[in-house]
């Protein structure tokens, strides 16, 4: 029997090992582990890579999205449309700085923002847009900037799970995902398509005013050295993880082949099936897979989860319970907030591993079982 892993960091560890071990080495000697070089050098690769004029690198992606709504000035009461299908972190922050969350429900195609629920949502305090780009996919992006535009709203794209990816306008443009909104976010946690070896986080802004304000966010409020003009906060990249993401960027678009392979033959594999719903490639999406997540139409899926695990394939449940329904959130006066599509995806998805090592043989392993684990099932 196999053990296999939703992610094998190690086997990518491995090839660029030597790469990896000197960058940090350079760190450790120079002893230059705040704000050593290597954090503007990577925040400027990234910048060139996704053709944004602005990156400014943070600790982590929950920070990202906190100094994002801090830095469009959002003031307490003020509402937030962004979706209940998410890691907990995007809504987390709404919460922290006294907004307002409002939940959108999601497509139940694309898993992402359903745009056409977003304008019945938007009410005088409505003051930005969060889109997640789930799993690797885009959300519909020219749609939501379209009513952004039209109703004078900010747009956050939590791009966590989806660099790398592309979103093509209808006029053919294609755009980095995260650089299309007035910010974008993203999350270098080791598991993400970019990940570091320890937490890390950017965000990525067109403008250059937003980029100074951000900064000075991320940075106790100063541009200048103790002279502290807002509140901020002390969100820094250590520069070891820099220096390690410098290295894996180099890598990123090969990484994102090596997932959409993986994809493509699970894809196959589980074409037509009757009870097996295969992730829908949206037109206008470059997906990168940050997860493989199908939807069981009728088979028990604790009992296929169970089943996987006896033969050694782990899965896993993104995510188990909508935001709407945290206890974090009791206190928010959501009400009887009824959001179907969310609910029912809730209860049917379920994330098969993914990564940019897994072999043929594993994923053949992988597939066999679960497509005869499903047949026993239904
Ligand atoms: C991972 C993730 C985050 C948070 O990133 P951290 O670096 O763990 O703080 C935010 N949003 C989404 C959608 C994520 O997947």
């Amino acid at each position: 029997m196999k053990h296999l892993q939703m992610v094998d960091l190690k086997s990518q560890y491995e090839k660029i090992k030597d790469d990896v071990q000197s960058a940090m080495q350079e760190v450790i000697e120079t002893t230059a582990f705040i704000n050593g070089p290597q954090v503007s050098a990577f925040a400027h690769e990234l910048q060139e890579y996704l053709h944004a004029p602005h990156v400014i690198p943070c600790a982590n992606g929950t920070d990202a999205l906190q100094i994002a709504m801090m830095a469009l000035g959002l003031q307490p009461g003020d509402e937030v449309i962004t979706p209940s299908f998410t890691y907990i972190a995007t809504v987390e922050v709404v919460g922290l700085l006294h907004l307002k969350p409002v939940f959108c429900e999601v497509d139940a195609r694309t898993f992402t923002m359903d745009v056409t629920q977003i304008e019945k949502l938007i009410t005088p305090k409505t003051r930005a847009i969060v889109p997640v780009h789930l799993y690797g996919q885009s959300a519909d992006m020219e749609s939501i900037m379209a009513i952004a535009e039209k109703h004078h709203l900010y747009v956050i794209e939590d791009n966590a799970q989806a660099i790398g990816g592309t979103y093509t306008f209808k006029d053919g443009t294609k755009k980095a995902n995260g650089t299309m909104g007035h910010i974008g976010t993203t999350s270098f946690f080791p598991s993400k398509n970019l990940g570091c070896y320890g937490d890390g986080g950017a965000l990525y802004t067109n403008d250059d005013a937003l980029a100074e304000k951000i900064k000075m966010i991320a940075n106790h409020g100063q541009k200048v050295k103790y002279i502290h003009e807002i509140v901020g906060c002390n969100s820094r990249l250590d520069t070891l993880q820099a220096a390690v993401l410098r290295v894996k960027l180099k890598h990123l678009d090969e990484y994102c082949d090596a997932r959409r392979s993986v994809a493509d033959r699970y894809d196959q594999a589980f074409a037509n099936h009757p009870e097996i719903q295969t992730p829908y490639r949206a037109p206008y999406s470059h997906h990168v897979y940050h997860q493989y997540t199908l939807i069981l139409n009728h088979a028990n899926r604790d009992a296929v989860q169970e089943q996987l695990k006896e033969k050694g394939i782990p899965s896993m449940i993104y995510y188990p319970i909508p935001a709407h329904k945290q206890k974090m959130f009791a206190s928010f006066g959501l009400g009887d907030l009824q959001l179907p599509v969310t609910d029912e995806l809730t209860s049917k998805v379920i994330s098969l591993p993914i990564h940019t090592e897994m072999s043929q043989e594993d994923q053949e392993y992988i597939i066999h079982h679960f497509l005869e684990i499903v047949k026993g099932l239904s």
